[in-house]
């Protein structure tokens, strides 16, 4: 079988403590069996040297609509098209989230299965990309956020059939709108949609199957009625207030903010193609967003990295912009890997195998030419993306 000693290097190993100088692990059969720092063992493998650069684990990423296409209007063009050209374009934005430096993610909303397909498919070897969990379509109420790719129901007895639906269908995760959002005409992103029984019934359903949940809540209310009803997770999470913040530690909730969403879609404008009511709506949320998360931070909330790629001119890839936007809105450098590496691992329920850097962890790693604790930029270009111990090419 074949073995590969990497040595000499800086290892961020993703836990939040202090960096090891001089280490050196081992990778075998997609695993790091030894781990360890200074002189390196006696090896009858190949030893590859990686002095001056650091390893971290590669990037997990909580909030991703791979099937998307980030162009000024996505959604209008995931209308139109068929379903294996979605299938396609999903394909190739695997190998983009990879080659940045992601090497797992959970897709959260697809349509017509197509998630499962490219799960399956990159499990079974046949096309390249990061692993990732799977939400299938997300359930929504009629007229609700993402309506045209989701499940609609109404009344917490379809919402619970549509929850088990997604569940059958092969879903990792269930997905459910709290709240309008940005992308969809007509809705918005303060008014709350799917009630907290609604919600309930699906949540319920979900940790029945041992499946973790996760709501799209931008709004107080909405994010309220989705903590209330047992959520795991809440996205984006503009509008926070004490109530909820104290609501989302008191239940161990995860947020994933996704400020890129909103900064891309400010940043590019209608000049790019991007409805104006998509580009009324974040000018108006960005900066509620960016406050929301720092108190968030600053009380304690669990954090997992996403960055809900696939939204206007949010490629997929674009991790490392999100990273640097948490640090911007005051979060540590540390804190920013851990909530891209461990944390989100803790999430998704993968912290088993991915998410550190340890004897008996997957090989999912980066090799950066530059320690990102000083210079997170050096993330924007990364050496070398290793994914199962196989580099990516
Ligand atoms: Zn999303």
């Amino acid at each position: 079988m074949e073995k590969t000693l990497y040595k000499g290097f800086r290892l961020i190993d993703g836990s939040g403590s202090v960096p090891t100088e001089k280490a050196y692990f081992v990778v075998e059969d997609k695993k790091i069996t030894t781990l360890g720092s200074g002189k390196a063992p006696e090896f009858d493998g190949l030893v590859v040297d990686l002095e001056g650069k650091t390893v971290m684990p590669g990037m997990i990423n909580s909030h991703v609509h791979i099937t998307m296409e980030p162009v000024g209007d996505p959604t209008s063009l995931m209308i139109k098209e068929s379903p294996a050209k979605t299938a396609l374009r999903g394909t190739a934005n695997l190998k983009k989230h990879l080659k940045a430096g992601t090497t797992f993610f959970r897709d959260l909303g697809a349509p017509a299965g197509i998630d499962f397909d490219l799960r399956d498919a990159v499990k079974e070897g046949l096309i390249e990309g990061p692993e990732f969990l799977a939400a299938g379509k997300c359930v929504t109420m009629t007229g609700g956020h993402g309506w045209f790719m989701g499940r609609e129901a109404d009344g917490p007895e379809e919402t619970r059939k549509a929850a088990r639906e997604q569940l059958r269908a092969g879903a990792d995760v269930v997905k459910i709108m709290a709240t309008g959002g940005v992308l969809t005409k007509g809705v918005e992103p303060g008014s709350p949609q799917l009630s907290m029984e609604e919600m309930k019934t699906a949540v319920v359903e979900a940790h029945k199957a041992g499946k973790k949940t996760a709501t799209h809540a931008q709004g107080t209310e909405g994010i309220k009625n989705a903590i209330l009803a047992g959520i795991d997770s809440v996205e984006h999470g503009i509008f926070l207030d004490d109530e909820t913040i104290g609501l989302m530690l008191e239940k161990g909730v995860y947020l994933v903010p996704t400020l890129v969403a909103p900064y891309f879609i400010v940043k590019n404008g209608v000049e790019a193609g991007i409805p104006q009511f998509a580009v009324d709506k974040s000018n108006y949320v960005m900066k509620f967003h960016m406050e929301s998360f720092t108190k968030a931070y600053k009380a304690g909330v669990k954090i997992a990295m996403g960055t809900d790629s696939g939204t206007p001119f949010n490629l997929h890839g674009s991790a490392p912009m999100e990273l640097k936007l948490m640090v911007e809105c005051g979060m540590t450098p540390m804190d920013a890997l851990v909530s891209s590496t461990k944390s989100s691992a803790q999430l998704l329920g993968i912290d088993k195998d991915y998410g550190t850097l340890e004897e008996g962890k997957f090989a999912d790693f980066l090799v950066l030419d530059e320690n990102p604790l000083e210079n997170l930029d050096t993330l924007f270009k990364i050496n070398k993306v290793f994914k199962l111990g196989k580099e990516v090419r």
